[in-house]
């Protein structure tokens, strides 16, 4: 029997078509666990390229070329990693902002919410814990700002993984969307956006949605929407990035319903805003 290669890291290889690495998935015949040369696949950009060819009954197989080794499985983080970060008094650029921003007691509710921290090893970042819908840690973001302005420093590195890849090559990390442990135990909408420091100051501002972060464009995927399941789905992007993200949309399957939302375009002429602005820039702006 002729089945598609499951996903796991590096399963994709690229397509013969559009010449896009990483985009085109794999035939294997599960009889014999013998995978298909990548003559046979089916491409990912399903508009921009199309690339679709079975294999049928006749099709040789070769020499298998890829070995499938079973996917290593994902490794998770002790969770005293963010109580240790959450005990830290040390300066944190992030909460001087923050705190100016919705007082104190606004602060103590989100930094428990989102169990917020300080860096240990980078001083004034702040931590962002990535914890799944089922309670696991799978990394830690650790980002600085600027104390008045609540802006991302501007300077390289100002953006670290608290278990970098080059220091652990052995962990198997997965990330996730920051805030997925929030929306176990209740019904309320998912609002994604990019940003963890937005998904804050929104999950503040509009508390009738559970505000997660996607951290990178790239995570935005079908993959990664997997643990948000029969939810109802809002996806808020940066000003200028609808259209992506509008596209993007269109693959993520399995949600009750997902919207892209048109507020920040609606009021970008009143508000004055640019293009990579947020919601959190609308909003400090209202
Ligand atoms: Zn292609």
């Amino acid at each position: 029997m002729v089945s598609f290669l499951p996903y796991s890291p590096n399963s994709k290889v690229r397509c013969p078509q559009c010449g896009k690495p990483k985009r085109l998935t794999l035939f294997i015949n599960l009889n014999t666990g013998e995978i298909y040369p990548p003559e046979f696949g089916v491409c990912d950009r399903i508009q921009a390229c199309g690339y679709n060819k079975r294999p049928d009954k006749k099709s040789q197989l070769e020499q298998v070329k890829l070995i499938p080794k079973p996917p290593k499985p994902i490794d998770y983080l002790d969770i005293v990693e963010v109580e240790k970060r959450m005990s830290n008094n040390a300066k944190n650029h992030f909460f001087e902002f923050l705190k100016n921003l919705i007082g104190k007691e606004g602060m103590a509710k989100v930094r428990e919410q989102y169990k917020l921290g300080t860096s240990l090893i980078h001083p004034g970042f702040v931590t962002f814990p990535q914890i799944d819908t089922e309670g696991r840690l799978r990394q830690i973001q650790e980002v600085l700002y600027n104390p008045k302005t609540g802006e991302r420093n501007k300077k390289k590195g100002s953006q670290r993984w608290g278990f970098e890849k080059w220091k652990y090559p052995n962990l198997n990390l997965e990330m996730t969307y920051f805030g997925s442990h929030l929306i176990t135990g209740n019904d309320k909408p998912i609002a994604i956006v990019e940003s963890a420091k937005t998904a804050i100051i929104a999950s503040h501002f509009i508390p009738s949605y559970n505000w997660v972060a996607s951290i990178s464009l790239g995570m935005l995927s079908n993959e990664r929407c997997k643990s948000l399941k029969g939810r109802n789905v809002v996806l808020f992007p940066d000003l200028g990035a609808e259209p992506i993200w509008k596209k993007k949309a269109k693959y993520i399957k399995g949600m009750t319903s997902i919207k892209v939302s048109d507020y920040l375009n609606k009021n970008s002429k009143k508000y004055n805003l640019n293009n990579g602005d947020d919601l959190a820039d609308l909003i400090l702006k209202q």
